[in-house]
């Protein structure tokens, strides 16, 4: 009996929580629903980050075939005041010649590459190898609209926004507030970053296909006009694929050893009364901003699981270790003095790090303070709980327009764009629209986020549009570059 040839795809994702963690749910889905052998290549800059979190790879690691690829350092390439984008744009392209090596040892060779927003340099790696090249955007489609415009932007419309703080037009797509726009348009006098994104822009709409972590219910209008030839169609014609909402599903914890305190308390929480407070896997607050946090909290009267993490000055990006001092009953030295003894009937600090999935998957949680990081936002959505926005850096900004303007499933916690320091009084307002019964926004923002939930399960259902997008984008992926291009030329 001839056994036949399983199709092999390779996965890279850059580093990042926030994109490693939907690009492992997108190769379990490849592996679970089609039986794909499925690679997955991480970079890393760091070994020891690696390595803690492992834990996070146990439950896939019978699935798929996850390499890390040696720590890339490019710590005497970086400065001070490079942003992000191009930090994250230079370490994935000083990891390319070893990607390559790995990728010509793999057998059999893979026939497709799927890269996330900063790998797109790999493409060149798939095109020698014979190997379809598809890019899957973490994020939303909105922002995807923007990163395929971006190098084709009308300057008039750009000089606006970035200072006279004129809205962005993106061809039929809403329009971008100043106030929600991406850091990108802060910094206008750094080229190398404004380089960057448009190249990354350009380069993603050369692949033979784009998968968003999206779906079309959430995203219609903007979906419609990335797919126009009259839009966004016209400046590429890469197919695109809504494949959301992909996200790593909560896991029941029985074991009582195992599970976190944060589930223990919950479960003696009312249902829906518990606001989760939580900036992703990295966000950071200043001092002064920490301080006006907790007492928003605490003035707020409302019951909360809060992860707190150390401030620091100038900086919206944590550390993950240091060394804190706490008072007698156990507040950290960063939170007004006695935070800890006057909310205990009602909150819960948890240092740096909580189960985030399982606790927004909990029935005693009924909001989240989030930084609106998407794949806390969709993780969000799928569990039906409201949000309150509270944007930090990259495009949080746009995926709060999303939840607030285009959906109506969350509140702003402030009304400014990033800078400033958000009030007690502010904070404890925003937490009470959403998290008291009586509010009639909360209401409304809870109604709104059910239908979401609704529509991400019909979604991903079979039968549904992303299950849908995921089986063209197999079958593609089965058949291989080869036949495409004999399809293609009929
Ligand atoms: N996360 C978590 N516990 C935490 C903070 C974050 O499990 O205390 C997870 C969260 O569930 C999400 C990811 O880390 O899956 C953060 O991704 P997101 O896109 O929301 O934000 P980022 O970290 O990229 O800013």
């Amino acid at each position: 009996e001839v056994v036949p040839t399983k199709t092999h795809i390779a996965l890279l994702a850059s580093p990042g929580m926030g994109h490693l963690i939907p690009v492992l749910e997108l190769g379990q889905r490849f592996a679970v629903h089609h039986r794909f052998l499925v690679t997955i290549f991480v970079v890393t800059t760091n070994a020891s980050t690696a390595k803690s979190q492992l834990p996070l790879y146990s439950s896939y690691r019978d699935l798929l075939n996850i390499v890390f690829l040696p720590p890339v350092d490019v710590s005497d390439l970086v400065t001070d005041s490079m942003a992000i984008v191009s930090q994250l744009v230079l370490i994935m392209r000083h990891a390319m010649p070893i990607l390559r090596t790995e990728i010509a040892e793999l057998k059999p060779c893979p026939s497709a590459l799927m890269v996330d927003l900063f790998g797109t340099e790999a493409f060149k790696i798939a095109e020698e190898f014979g190997m379809l090249k598809y890019m899957f955007d973490t994020g939303n489609a909105w922002f995807l609209a923007l990163s395929l415009y971006y190098p084709h932007q009308d300057e008039t419309n750009k000089h606006g926004h970035v200072y006279l703080h004129k809205p962005l037009n993106i061809p039929g797509c809403a329009p971008l507030e100043y106030e929600d726009t991406v850091d990108l348009y802060f910094q206008p006098e750094d080229r190398a970053l404004q380089d960057d994104f448009a190249k990354m822009g350009l380069d993603m709409a050369r692949a033979d296909g784009i998968l968003v972590n999206s779906w079309e219910y959430l995203e219609p209008k903007t979906l419609k006009a990335l797919r126009d030839p009259n839009l966004l169609g016209r400046l590429s014609s890469v197919p695109v694929h809504p494949v959301g909402p992909l996200i790593r599903p909560a896991k029941p914890v029985k074991d009582p050893v195992s599970r976190s305190a944060a589930l223990d308390w919950l479960d003696l929480q009312p249902a829906g009364s518990v606001l989760y407070v939580s900036f992703g896997s990295g966000g950071t607050l200043t001092a002064d901003q920490l301080t006006e946090l907790a007492w928003g909290l605490e003035l707020s009267q409302q019951r909360f699981v809060w992860v707190v993490r150390p401030p620091i000055e100038g900086s919206a990006f944590g550390s993950f270790f240091r060394q804190d001092k706490r008072t007698e009953d156990g507040t950290p030295d960063y939170l007004p003095d006695g935070f800890v003894s006057r909310t205990r009937e009602v909150g819960l600090v948890v240092e740096m790090w909580a189960p985030q999935t399982e606790v927004l998957a909990h029935q005693s949680v009924g909001g989240f303070l989030s930084h609106c990081g998407w794949n806390s936002t969709l993780e969000s959505i799928i569990n039906g709980v409201p949000m309150i926005c509270w944007p930090l850096y990259a495009e949080q900004g746009m995926n709060t327009a999303v939840l607030t303007d285009h959906l109506g499933m969350a509140t702003r916690a402030r009304e400014v764009g990033p800078g400033g320091v958000v009030g007690r009084e502010v904070i404890e307002k925003a937490i009470r629209r959403v998290m008291d019964e009586d509010e009639e926004h909360g209401r409304l923002a809870r109604a709104k986020v059910l239908e979401l939930k609704h529509s991400a399960e019909v979604a991903l259902a079979k039968g549904g549009s992303s299950h849908g997008s995921l089986e063209r984008v197999a079958k593609e992926c089965k058949t291989g570059r080869t036949d495409l291009r004999e399809r293609a030329r009929g």
